[in-house]
């Protein structure tokens, strides 16, 4: 994880805080409801902030850098594990969010998802399969590796692919938080369905300048 530095989150410390949204709640509608959206948004993210401070605020000897705990997941409590990936995999996860009408990652970064998964299709169907096959709760990515190559993977609860502790390694430039609680008021057990909507709001242009940092 030799790239770890240049993230732009790499500086955040503690105490951590609850990032506002830069869009209305109703922003994501029909996909994300606006009710869905606050309550993500007010409560569970709230809570993993307020229980992240808690823990490391109690914990006088831990670096509490977000990505520094990452990098040490194997040592964390599961209190410090679950909140700090849960704080992070949220600020990360609201950023990628617009309603998108269809728009496709551009140049570069589509070109790298053709030769990686053969066509636009392809990739959206493998992402579809890691977000609908990971059982109970957790995350599906599209990662870079250290060697620049693109991977999709799933974590679970708020584990991510920064972690030490992941399957594989890499920097996340999409992530799907498939918790029930992303999901259940609009489409209840229907899982499927809502990955299947969230393609209609991915912010591509997000993702792109993300691939464009870690790519360097
Ligand atoms: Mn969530």
């Amino acid at each position: 994880m030799k790239k770890i530095e240049i993230l732009p989150e790499f500086r955040l410390d503690f105490p951590y805080n609850l990032p506002a949204l830069d869009y209305e709640y109703t922003a994501l509608e029909p996909y994300i409801d606006a009710r869905t959206m606050e309550i993500h948004h007010t409560k569970h993210h709230q809570a993993y902030v307020d229980n992240l401070n808690k823990a490391l605020g109690e914990d006088a000897l831990i670096s509490k850098p977000l990505l520094h705990l990452f990098n040490n997941a194997d040592k964390l409590t599961p209190a410090v594990r679950n909140n700090g990936g849960g704080h992070y995999n949220h600020s990360f996860f609201w950023k990628l969010l617009k309603v998108n009408n269809n728009e496709k990652p551009g140049g570069e970064l589509l070109n790298h998802i053709m030769r990686t998964y053969g066509s636009f299709d392809e990739f959206k169907e493998e992402f579809a399969k890691a977000a609908a096959g990971r059982f109970g709760s957790g995350w599906a990515w599209l990662s870079l590796d250290d060697e620049n190559k693109l991977f999709i993977s799933s974590t679970p609860n708020q584990d991510n692919p920064l972690m030490s502790t992941a399957e594989k390694r890499g920097y996340p430039i999409l992530g799907l938080d498939v918790w029930e609680h992303a999901y259940y008021l609009h489409y209840q057990n229907r899982r499927p369905d809502y990955v299947k909507a969230f393609w209609d709001v991915v912010n591509w242009s997000e993702v792109e300048n993300r691939y464009k940092t870690i790519i360097k």
